[in-house]
């Protein structure tokens, strides 16, 4: 594999499979494409979901005011609230807030709504079934954020040529660990171009062209995606200063918003797999050609 070595060099990673945090100083993106006002989105319903590596998360679904969309937050930890999902809405029963997810502490059969307007204790509330918190102490400031981007090939078909179900699955290891964190999982397939545009670009990419090439011969932007409902998102989830988990230093800009909305604190690298373990990852000359593509053309900040 030919040498793809960061731009600018980013520092050598992995203690105990950790990434690094690297502290973001300057902005390094110009804005000026960015949307002046951020999207009005709003969660309609969250629920908690156990997963098979034992963490449990809440998946909230937002709608918004610029696409028809089904975006979603992927929240670690039960510290993390919605504000447009917590804000009481006309007539509304305490059942119908329970069913929208307004509720604190746990759901369990029978139980009666007393919590909603904040006289139950929602952490203690747990211990009566079995469980204790477990107290966090290093638990850092800043929470751990990831914006993902739907990749139906490759969170759902095993694909090869990209390491987004790979990095989907590395963002929550991190964010299990450390008992909190933020997926915002943006249903932008292809990089904004659809399921059925990105399957002819594989097709160009089999005939010869690289990610970038594709897209454009397809007369698609190399990237079509936009980042302001993640933004609106963070900040309905109350998060300002956060940790981002990525390579692409365009995103941090387009987190943070047009006039900084968000601050973004700290960059944590997400370093592929196959580069930092013998036998595990994403070992295929597809998805070396496209980080090779992502390094080379689009600016991602990685390196071995
Ligand atoms: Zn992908």
């Amino acid at each position: 594999m030919p040498s793809i070595i960061s731009p600018v060099g980013s520092p050598s990673l992995i203690a105990q499979g950790t990434p690094v945090a690297i502290p973001v100083t300057e902005p390094v993106t110009p804005r000026e494409d960015l949307l002046d006002t951020l999207p009005e989105v709003e969660c309609v319903v969250r629920a908690r979901i156990p997963t098979v590596s034992g963490t449990e998360i809440f998946l909230h679904l937002y709608r918004n005011n610029m696409d028809q969309k089904e975006h979603l937050a992927i929240v670690f930890g039960h510290d993390i609230r919605s504000r447009s999902l917590d804000k009481p809405r006309p007539n509304e029963t305490e059942m119908d807030r329970m069913i929208r997810g307004a509720y604190t502490g746990k759901l369990y059969p029978g139980r009666k709504a007393s919590g909603l307007d904040g006289t139950e204790p929602s952490t203690t509330a747990s211990s009566s079934s079995g469980r204790t918190p477990t107290p966090n102490l290093s638990k850092p400031k800043n929470t751990l954020v990831r914006i993902h981007s739907e990749c139906y090939t490759g969170e759902t078909t095993w694909s090869a040529r990209c390491d987004c179900g790979e990095q989907l699955d590395e963002a929550a290891r991190l964010m299990g660990r450390e008992g909190s964190g933020v997926i915002v999982y943006l249903r932008q397939e292809g990089r904004g171009i659809g399921l059925s545009e990105k399957l002819k670009a594989y097709n160009l990419q089999d005939l010869g062209a690289d990610t970038v090439t594709a897209n454009l011969l397809l007369r698609h932007p190399a990237d079509a995606r936009s980042y302001s409902i993640a933004t609106a998102i963070l900040l309905d989830l109350g998060q300002d200063k956060i940790r981002l988990l990525t390579n692409n230093p365009d995103k941090i800009a387009a987190v943070e918003g047009k006039h900084s909305e968000i601050h973004v604190v700290e960059r944590v690298p997400m370093v592929p797999l196959a580069w930092r373990t013998a036998n595990d990852g994403i070992r295929s000359k597809e998805v070396e050609g496209y980080l090779k593509t992502k390094i080379e053309r689009m600016g991602h900040l990685l390196s071995h």
